[in-house]
């Protein structure tokens, strides 16, 4: 059975840049009115599905032109290849949960990783679909205003884990990493929260009072499920920051 497992956001998470945001911004309605977009969702008068379709449905660019800026201007977390060589060999898997689209992530991961590392980690996200004019659009995954609720996929994922578990045996230490606002519900689900330094999740952690680890980079995740694995730390202490 596995110690534990790490859930983890792909866009401003496992990356530096939101892939999607930088595509918005560089090709369709500019950060400005993104932003603008978005504060729908803080005050609550969209869902973020509608808001995501909003600035999304802006990249008029083809799908492969697209890729090409991505591979060009997204760059991966220092401390992602670390953290991914470790959790091989510590039989810990990794699942990746978004809000975009699988298509861009798998390419982001297969360019950073190494194609023949796809199949190691699990990719849980958004589809893409053509319309009739060719333009590519956000395929949801699922019916909630989320386009995919991450809390969904990540109770399924547990449930598989328990499962699994043979009498006397604890169930596995669940890590959650992550950066924005679709973070939030699907922290609530694992046991340990880390949330990336300047970022809008910290901001909401704080205001509905979800404790949470801070980190800058990958090395200071690593560092931390070191730290709980081996007894250094608990769980909360480590979320005392
Ligand atoms: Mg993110």
């Amino acid at each position: 059975m596995v110690k534990s497992v790490i859930f983890t956001d792909f866009d401003g998470t496992i990356t530096l840049q939101d892939s999607n945001d930088h595509l918005v911004d560089s090709t369709g309605i500019g950060k400005e009115r993104r932003l603008k977009i978005f504060e729908g969702i803080i005050d609550g008068s969209k869902t973020f599905r509608e808001a995501f379709t909003e600035m999304m449905d802006s990249v008029k660019l083809p799908y492969e032109d697209c890729i090409k800026i991505l591979e060009k201007d997204i760059s991966l977390d220092p401390g992602f290849k670390d953290t991914f060589n470790w959790a091989q060999e510590n039989n810990v898997p990794i699942i990746v949960v978004s809000s975009g689209t699988a298509a861009i992530i798998r390419h982001l991961i297969g360019k950073f990783l190494g194609e023949e590392n796809l199949d190691k980690l699990d990719i849980v996200a958004n589809d893409i679909e053509y319309s009739d004019d060719g333009e590519w659009h956000v395929k949801y995954r699922d019916e909630t205003g989320f386009g995919h609720d991450k809390s969904r996929t990540i109770t399924e994922y547990k449930n598989k884990f328990e499962a699994q578990l043979k009498a006397g045996e604890e169930r596995p230490t669940y890590f959650y990493c992550g950066d924005g606002v679709s973070d939030l519900s699907a922290a609530k689900e694992c046991d340990l929260l880390f949330a990336r330094a300047g970022k809008d999740l910290i901001t909401y952690c704080k205001n509905e009072n979800v404790p949470y680890h801070e980190f800058t980079t990958f090395a200071d995740i690593l560092a931390g499920m070191k730290q709980v694995l081996n007894g250094e730390k608990t769980v909360v202490q480590l979320m005392d920051n």
